[in-house]
């Protein structure tokens, strides 16, 4: 457990939950964006199937490791088989037993500087030796071809559409020349791309993923963002050596996901017109609420933040203007009635303590333009006190 930190993002959810605090904390789908009606439809006849109740095959069930491969096989242009993927409990259990199969404790693992806490939370525990280097803000990537050069690496691992918490998005040379660096050092690249498909931004979504120019890569998948994270369903797809130790991880887990809950996301994503109009859908949900946070920002902020507006995913990621401490400010808005989480949350070393993640997939319309007027008022509070 030594490893083990507490998850911030947690802890700023837990001040977050006083009733009528605005939380720009949780990366969470919008209500509306959550598949109810079609869930309920759809349930009735997943029920009805042979072996919806029962355990199924660890790896997942088979129509829904085909559907991935065939997904994945599309993306990247390269041959992915059923064999090579396994369905888990979230893309976080696919790099807990990615993490499992592949890393010593000591073993160099490179991310991009900031990067997902959850992630720096499994690392942890994996006692790995975590380096941050700038990725997406590295046009030609020299830090990450500086950082593999100076010593053994196992694993590079990257966000690279939209990320948590930047919201940046690699060029299609950054994911060319990742791609390279993996295969000239043989490094393990884990790519991580739930929001792919929730871009706004025109071109995004033609992007090759990393995968395309290397089978160095495990794909981490996710459903939790485009259907709904109590579905708990997310994959990993490994390479053919990655394969079996894969599979053998996920027995020894918990002997596989809910039959139930993927068959109900085979029944969503299988449709291939259902699926199209369901991700147009979100990203008119998930670009309203863009603009809104944009515009409120700039209304009651616009001389304390700076952030760059985000082309798709779930966050803006800010910095205080004046280079206060958002750690430290963070009581003052809890007090107004607004939270969010603090960027130190997500660098391995050296925090910029004057950043912090403003998400606003989950808050009403006018939750978000009161959270940021409060914002404002925390500010104007921690200042003249
Ligand atoms: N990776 C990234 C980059 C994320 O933002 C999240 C969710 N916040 C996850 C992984 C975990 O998602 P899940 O386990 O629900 O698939």
């Amino acid at each position: 457990m030594a490893g083990l930190r507490p998850s911030p993002i947690a802890q700023a959810l837990g001040m977050a939950a006083r009733g009528g605090t605005v939380s720009l904390a949780a990366g969470a789908p919008a209500a509306e964006a959550l598949p109810d009606d079609e869930t309920r439809s759809l349930l009735d006849g997943v029920l009805s199937r042979p072996g919806a109740l029962q355990y199924g095959e660890t790896a997942g069930l088979p129509a829904l490791r085909e559907w991935i491969a065939t997904d994945t096989a599309r993306r990247t242009g390269r041959p992915v088989t059923a064999r090579q993927v396994v369905v888990v409990h979230g893309s976080q259990q696919g790099f807990d037993l990615v993490c499992r199969a592949v890393l010593e404790p000591g073993d160099t693992v490179l991310v991009d500087r900031p990067s997902y806490s959850g992630v720096l939370q499994l690392l942890g525990l994996h006692r790995a030796r975590v380096i941050d280097v700038p990725i997406a803000a590295d046009p030609e990537l020299t830090a990450l071809d500086r950082a593999l050069a100076r010593e053994p690496v196992r694993m590079i691992y990257t966000v690279p559409t939209y990320a948590n918490p930047t919201g940046d998005t690699l060029s299609r040379l950054q994911r060319a020349v990742l791609a390279r660096l993996a295969d000239r050092h043989g490094v393990l690249v884990v790519e991580d791309d739930p929001y792919r498909d929730l871009g706004f931004t025109p071109g995004a979504a033609d992007l090759p993923p990393v995968a395309a120019g290397c089978d160095r890569v495990v794909t981490l998948g996710s459903f939790s963002k485009t259907l709904s994270p109590a579905a708990r369903t997310g994959y990993v797809v490994v390479p053919e050596a990655l394969a079996t130790p894969l599979h053998r991880l996920k027995e020894a887990a918990d002997l596989g996901n809910s039959t139930l809950s993927q068959l109900l996301v085979h029944s969503m994503v299988s449709d291939p017109a259902r699926l199209a109009h369901r991700l147009e859908r979100l990203r008119r949900i998930y670009r309203e609420r863009r603009d809104i946070l944009d515009d409120a920002l700039r209304t009651h902020l616009g001389d304390e933040l700076t952030y760059q507006r985000p082309g798709g995913g779930f966050f803006v990621w800010a910095r205080l203007a004046d280079g206060r401490d958002a750690g430290a400010l963070l009581s003052d808005a809890v007090a107004e009635g607004v939270a969010y989480v603090p960027g130190a949350a997500f660098y391995a070393r050296d925090p910029d303590p004057a950043t912090l993640r403003l998400s606003y997939s989950a808050p009403s319309r006018d939750q978000l333009a009161k959270g940021c007027s409060r914002l404002a008022r925390a500010l104007c509070r921690s200042r003249t006190a």
